[in-house]
C-alpha cells in the first residue's frame, strides 16, 4: 500500500477477468490444446516454437479459443459504472491486454453502456511491444495518453498486470475479484475485491484543487 500522495490522470485496465468477469477463458485448456506445458505461459511458449507450421497452428488455436471466450464474456461487476465514473471525472481510460485486438473488439458486443471506442488507448499483443509483465506496453499507453507513467493507475487481476505497472513506475491495483487464486497476491500499491472499490483509490489522486471533485 502506498503512503505517498499521487495524482491520477488516466486508468489502464487489463481486460480478461478485470473488465470482464473472470473465467470466460480457460488457459489450461488452451495450453493442453497447443502442447504448452502447464507451468509455461502461452505467448512465451509460442515464441519458443521454431517450426513455422507448428507456430501458426498454435496461434490459430489460441485465436479460436479467444473468439469463443469473447462471445461468452460479460462485463465484470461494476465495470461499466466505473468507466462512466472515470469519464465523468475527466480521466482517460485504456486497456492493456495479452489478447488480440480482434477478440477485445468482439467482447465489447456484450457490453451495454460502454463501447470499444470509449477507450483512449488499447494496447494488445498486436502492438509491436513486449507483452506484460514487461513495462513496454504501459509506457506506450502513457505516451499515447500524454500522461506521465506516475499519473497512470494500472489495474489487473494477475501478477503480470502488477509487474508491468510496477516495472513502468505506475500506481498498481490488484483486483482479486473476491476469489481464491493459485498464486500469492502480488505486491501492488492497492488490492481491491471488486471494481467499484477503485473509486476510493482514484478519489485520493484526483486534483481537487483544479475544480474537478469526485462525483458519485
Ligand atoms: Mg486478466
Amino acid at each position: 500500500m502506498t503512503d505517498s500522495p499521487f495524482c491520477v490522470k488516466a486508468v489502464l485496465f487489463d481486460f480478461d477477468g478485470t473488465l470482464t468477469k473472470p473465467g470466460s477463458i480457460d488457459f489450461n485448456l488452451i495450453k493442453r490444446a497447443i502442447g504448452c506445458p502447464a507451468e509455461s505461459f502461452i505467448l512465451e511458449f509460442i515464441e519458443t516454437l521454431d517450426d513455422n507450421i507448428k507456430r501458426e497452428k498454435a496461434i490459430s488455436a489460441l485465436e479460436n479459443f479467444e473468439t469463443k471466450a469473447a462471445d461468452c464474456s460479460e462485463p465484470n461487476n461494476g465495470a461499466e459504472e466505473l468507466l462512466l465514473y472515470l469519464c465523468s471525472n475527466g480521466l482517460s481510460t485504456g486497456i492493456i491486454s495479452r489478447n488480440s485486438l480482434e477478440s477485445i473488439k468482439r467482447a465489447f458486443h456484450n457490453f451495454k453502456k460502454i463501447k470499444f471506442s470509449d477507450f483512449d488507448v488499447i494496447i494488445t499483443r498486436d502492438d509491436p511491444v513486449k507483452p506484460k509483465p514487461y513495462a513496454d506496453g504501459v509506457i506506450l499507453a502513457a505516451k499515447k495518453l500524454e500522461v506521465d507513467v506516475k499519473e497512470l493507475v494500472v489495474v489487473g487481476d494477475f501478477i503480470f498486470d502488477i509487474q508491468a505497472g510496477k516495472n513502468a513506475g505506475s500506481i498498481t491495483v490488484f483486483l482479486n475479484n473476491g476469489i481464491e487464486h493459485d498464486f500469492s497476491d502480488p505486491d501492488s500499491d492497492y488490492t481491491i475485491s471488486q471494481l467499484g472499490e477503485l473509486k476510493d483509490v482514484i478519489r485520493q489522486g484526483l486534483p481537487l484543487s483544479s475544480g474537478k471533485s469526485a462525483k458519485y
